[in-house]
C-alpha cells in the first residue's frame, strides 16, 4: 500500500488496538483524540498500561511515541483534540476515515464529514455482546442506519469493560483492509458475535428522508458539543483556551504544560490548551454550569 493513508478518530480500547495491529500497513496515519490518559479510563485499555500517570498525557502523544519507535516507515500525524466540523478539511488528506469514537454525537459529525468530503469510512463499535462495523462508500450513510436501526446501534467503543478480544481484533483489521482494497462494498453492516464468533452481514438501503446524504440539511449542532461517555463528560470548545486565565479561576488547579488539571475530591476536570474538557465525577448539569463559568 504505497501511498495509502488513513485517519483514525478515537483511540480508546478498540482504536488503539487497531493502531497496534495495523503497524506498517499504511503509508500515512493521522490520529485524532482529545482524551487525556487518566486512572479511571485505563482498565479496559491495555495499550496505555505502561503510561506514567503522574502527569497528564494526551492519548495521541503517548500512542505516537509508543508506536513511532516500532514503526519508522509510516508517517504519523497527531491531532490532540476531539474531531469537530471545523476539521472536515483535514479529511481531504486521507483515503479512508476510521471512526472508533465512543458516542453517537461524534459519529454523526464524522459521518457528515465523510458525506460532505466524499470520503469512504468505517464506523466501528463494540459492546459486551458484539462488534459492529459499518462500511460507508457513497449511498447509505451512517445516519441512514441510525434512522432505521430501532435501537440496534449502541453508543460505541468504550462502553466495554474489558480489552477487545483477539478474535474480534482479527475480524476488525481484516475487514478494514478488505474494504480499503475494494473487496467490500459500501452500505454494508457486519456484526461479529463475541460469543459464537459468527458474522452477520446485511446491506443497508439509503433512507430517502436522510438529512445527511439525501437532503443535505445541516443540523444546528455547532462545533461545540457536550457528550457523555464511559470516561466522563467531554466537551469540545473548538478553539484554544487560555489555561493561565482558567488556572486563576479554578482555585487549586495545576498547570502541566498544555493541560490544566483541577481536582476536587473524587471529581476532576482536565482541560487542554486546544479547548477540550473532560469532566469526571460530575453530573451533566454541574459540568454545564462549570463550562459556562470557564468559557464566559
Ligand atoms: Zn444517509
Amino acid at each position: 500500500m504505497e501511498n495509502s493513508s488513513v485517519l483514525v478518530i478515537g483511540i480508546g480500547a478498540v482504536g488503539s488496538a487497531f493502531l497496534e495491529n495495523s503497524i506498517g500497513f499504511f503509508k500515512k496515519v493521522g490520529v485524532f483524540d482529545g482524551d487525556i490518559i487518566s486512572k479511571n479510563n485505563l482498565s479496559n485499555q491495555p495499550f496505555y498500561r505502561d503510561c506514567d500517570l503522574a502527569l497528564p498525557t494526551s492519548k495521541v502523544s503517548f500512542a505516537l511515541k509508543k508506536i513511532g519507535t516500532l514503526d519508522t516507515a509510516t508517517e504519523y500525524k497527531a491531532y490532540e483534540r476531539y474531531f469537530t466540523r471545523s476539521d472536515f478539511e483535514i479529511m481531504k488528506d486521507y483515503d479512508l476515515i476510521l471512526d472508533f469514537t465512543d458516542n453517537i454525537k461524534s459519529r454523526l459529525i464524522i459521518n457528515e464529514g465523510c458525506v460532505k468530503m466524499g470520503k469512504q469510512g468505517v464506523f466501528v463499535s463494540l459492546n459486551e455482546k458484539e462488534g459492529l462495523l459499518y462500511f460507508y462508500r457513497k449511498g447509505a450513510c451512517f445516519n441512514c442506519i441510525l434512522r432505521n436501526s430501532a435501537g440496534h446501534i449502541k453508543e460505541g467503543c468504550e462502553s466495554i469493560t474489558s480489552a477487545p478480544e483477539k478474535d474480534f481484533l482479527e475480524f476488525l483489521t481484516q475487514n478494514i483492509f478488505e474494504f480499503y482494497s475494494d473487496k467490500t462494498d459500501g452500505g454494508k453492516i457486519k456484526i461479529f458475535s463475541l460469543k459464537t464468533k459468527k458474522v452477520l452481514s446485511s446491506a443497508i438501503k439509503q433512507d430517502p428522508e436522510c438529512e445527511v446524504c439525501v437532503k443535505h440539511v445541516t443540523n444546528k449542532v455547532g462545533n461545540e458539543f457536550l457528550q457523555i461517555c464511559s470516561s466522563g463528560i467531554k466537551f469540545s470548545y473548538g478553539k484554544e483556551v487560555d489555561l493561565n486565565r482558567l488556572s486563576s479561576l479554578l482555585n487549586g488547579s495545576k498547570l502541566y504544560g498544555e493541560h490544566l488539571l483541577f481536582n476536587n475530591e473524587n471529581k476532576s476536570i482536565l482541560i487542554s490548551a486546544e479547548g477540550d474538557f473532560l469532566f469526571t465525577g460530575y453530573t451533566k448539569d454541574e459540568a454545564e454550569s462549570l463550562l459556562s463559568f470557564c468559557i464566559s
